[in-house]
């Protein structure tokens, strides 16, 4: 399987939870790695860019509200298949329906405060890292 990086962004419930460390320790041990890392508190309007895709979708506007309610951590995470293992570690949309030891599973509290973000194809992947770091902040470990 290739070598893919993917973005995943912890949600501010999951920076207010202080759980960064339990986050990032599973994706340490199912084999992705930091390859860039940036904490910050997004605008509205930084957020509403980030997720222009889902702009006509009802829930878009409260979606802004929550991202931009505290700080994120950004992170660009690489390994094998990166893509689709960083979904699986995730769990599903809403936490009702994440599987068993998911992220979503044991950290979110409801389909809006969801503890994570990650992106949802290889395309994608390359425009969301694109979004929050400069090629020079990215630094393979591969
Ligand atoms: P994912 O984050 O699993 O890729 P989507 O891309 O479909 O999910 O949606 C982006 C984010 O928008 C979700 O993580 C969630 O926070 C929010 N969202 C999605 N669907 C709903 C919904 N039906 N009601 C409220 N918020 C939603
Ligand atoms: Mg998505």
């Amino acid at each position: 399987m290739a070598i893919q990086q993917t973005l995943s962004i912890i949600k501010p419930d999951a920076v207010a939870k202080n759980v960064i460390g339990d986050i990032i320790r599973r994706f340490e041990e199912n084999g992705l790695s930091v390859v860039a890392a940036r904490m910050m508190h997004l605008s509205a309007e930084q957020a509403g860019g980030f997720y222009a895709v889902h702009k006509e979708r009802p829930f878009y506007k409260d979606l802004c509200a929550f991202m931009s309610s505290g700080p994120v951590l950004v992170m660009a995470l690489e390994g094998k298949n990166a893509v689709a293992l960083n979904r699986q570690l995730m769990g599903a949309t809403n936490p009702k329906e994440a599987e068993e030891g998911t992220i979503r599973a044991d950290h979110a509290d409801s389909i809006d405060a969801n503890a994570v973000h990650g992106s949802d194809s290889e395309e994608n992947a390359a425009i969301e890292i694109a979004y929050f770091f400069n090629s020079l902040d990215v630094n393979s470990r591969s």
